[in-house]
């Protein structure tokens, strides 16, 4: 197990939207190497809870009821709205508490059974069926590898379709394993309820492994039950200076393009984009938005 020794350190992120997020690792609670369980008191979880191995026959209301006790929930599933069923389709469920306080509750009431947590539920025709619960630690959201390494977001991946259950140490470790040289992971997280979206950031502490990772384009992340191709690009930042003329070119604007082919590599305004591209060779690379917007950006034929 690897763990980075931190001291209070904060970090500044770019976030998926631009922001700058303000990673703050706080040390780990001291240990109590007595104590078996995994989950330790004072750790902070999502108010959304993952529970899989549903009887089939159990429907929203069932589910609601069995876990009730524990405090106000709403129960979801994908595409639930859509489907007007009853019953979640593939045996697994969102819990949604009110809050927090209910996760500790739930997972006080837990069997614990090595690294994983149960909990029994009854449906009309299956009585005490032991269905797993899993919730989501929020100091799995980061892990910094090596914390004397800045971050440089240049050197960034985002990777999208990360498989939900995946710890940002399960990633770093995974990305380590592949390219070398990770020292920061973060998992992707929604602002409210604080749970998994399904991507992730990797920087890496140079070039070399920053290049090798976004010239694979796809990765299988493999990790205990998790076998999944996911796909890494560059992470492209919204204000970043044109690399060709600093901003002259183009009236000190932040550049609107990447080009993501590893001989470019950089960010450009519209006129050098143009111009590098025009070069044999150049003229059949795109610009890479940033992600959430996959619509290619158009370049403008002309430009004065
Ligand atoms: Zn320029
Ligand atoms: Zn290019």
């Amino acid at each position: 197990m690897y763990k980075a020794v931190l001291g209070d350190q904060t970090v500044l992120m770019e976030g998926p939207t631009g922001q700058i997020i303000d990673v703050h690792q706080t040390p780990p609670p001291t240990r109590n190497p007595s104590h078996i369980h995994v989950f330790e008191s004072g750790e902070r979880f999502s108010r959304k809870v993952f529970v899989g191995g549903l009887p089939p026959d159990i429907d929203e209301d069932e589910i609601t009821a069995s876990f009730r006790r524990f405090g106000p929930l709403v129960v979801d599933w994908p595409h639930k709205a859509e489907s007007k069923s009853y019953f979640p389709p593939k045996g697994y469920a969102f819990l949604l508490f009110q809050d927090e306080s209910s996760v500790q509750l739930l997972i006080e009431a837990c069997i614990q059974d090595e690294d994983k947590l149960y909990l029994c539920v009854s449906s009309p025709t299956v009585k005490d069926k032991p269905v797993q619960i899993r919730p989501w630690k929020l100091s799995d959201v980061d892990f910094v590898l090596d914390a004397s390494m800045p971050l440089d977001p240049r050197k960034t991946v985002f990777v999208g379709g990360v498989p939900r259950p995946l710890k940002a140490v399960e990633l770093a470790m995974i990305m380590d394993r592949l390219y070398g040289g990770v020292c920061y992971a973060g998992i992707d997280t929604d602002p409210d309820l604080k749970y998994p979206k399904g991507a992730g950031r990797v920087a890496f502490s140079n070039q070399q492994s920053y290049i090798a990772a976004i010239s694979a384009r796809f990765v299988q992340l493999q990790h205990g039950d998790i076998d999944k191709r996911v796909e890494v690009k560059p992470y492209v930042l919204d204000d970043q200076m044109c690399d060709e003329c600093q901003g002259q070119r183009c009236g000190g604007k932040f550049a609107p393009f990447f080009c993501a082919t590893v001989t470019c590599l950089q960010y450009y305004c519209e006129h050098c984009w143009t111009t590098i591209h025009s070069r044999p060779g150049r003229e059949f690379h795109k610009p890479l938005g940033k992600e959430g917007n996959d619509r290619p950006r158009t370049l403008p034929f002309r430009w004065c």
